[in-house]
């Protein structure tokens, strides 16, 4: 079974931060199985262990939830890395729950990524009947001109069906770039860039910037989060 550090636990049940849990602890406020623990770095067993703060029951909390921002070059696996290529497994090696990434990113393509151990959800996330919309920031090579984005628009006969944004806007016009943001509530394969491809533009940069009610944020790139209250009970 994992054990878990006392401090660690208290704040996962969202009472309090980590530090304010040691100061807890400190001051003889927290009890484990009855007794007084004041030992820092105490691990318990979340799934039998009982803690109490004032004399309050704990109940662990069953579910993780948890906001990654993948950086470019990392794969969307738990797996170690392959072939010398790193996974988003290093990232979050300091969460104990085993979690699971609820859709998935290219490798080199980077933003937000929703990890949890609640199957359910992350299956809701995932399954296109729930539209879900997912937000990109694409930079394209060339220039997409007016009528092109009117085509995007209108959406495109790919090879495994057809496939319509739910949006699509200009951000940039550069020389011989673009950025476009750009709304699919499906989640098939390279949809983005084949989507793309087909308008004749190579995607030279992918990032998701939100997921449903889900927002990126100013999440740095390799950083983690747990979601809040709020954003879990928007996404429910
Ligand atoms: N579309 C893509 O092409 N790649 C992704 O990673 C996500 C959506």
């Amino acid at each position: 079974t994992l054990l878990v550090r006392l401090n660690r636990f208290i704040s996962m049940c969202g009472i309090t931060s980590r530090r304010k849990a040691d100061e807890l602890i400190k001051a003889g406020r927290v009890k484990v199985n009855g007794l007084i623990v004041k030992e820092m770095g105490y691990r318990i067993d979340p799934s039998k262990d009982v803690v109490e703060v004032d004399g309050k029951l704990l109940k662990s909390p069953k579910y993780r939830y948890v906001i990654l921002n993948k950086p470019c070059c990392y794969l969307t696996s738990l797996a170690e890395g392959k072939d010398g290529k790193k996974s988003i497994k290093e990232l979050i090696k300091d969460i104990p729950e085993r979690l699971y990434p609820a859709g998935r990113l290219d490798y080199n393509a980077e933003g937000l990524l929703i990890l949890t151990n609640d199957g359910e959800l992350a299956n809701r996330i995932m399954h296109p009947k729930y539209k879900l919309p997912k937000k990109y920031l694409v930079l394209v090579e060339g220039r997409v001109d007016t009528e092109t984005l009117k085509n995007m628009k209108k959406g495109a006969e790919l090879e495994d069906g057809f496939a319509k944004p739910d949006s699509i806007k200009l951000i940039k016009m550069e020389k011989n770039q673009t950025t476009l943001e750009v709304v699919f509530h499906e989640g098939r394969k390279h949809i983005v860039k084949r989507f793309m491809a087909h308008f004749g533009h190579k995607v030279k940069r992918l990032k998701r910037t939100a997921i449903g009610p889900i927002q990126l944020g100013k999440l740095p790139p390799g950083k983690w989060r747990d979601m809040t209250q709020q954003e879990l009970k928007a996404l429910k």
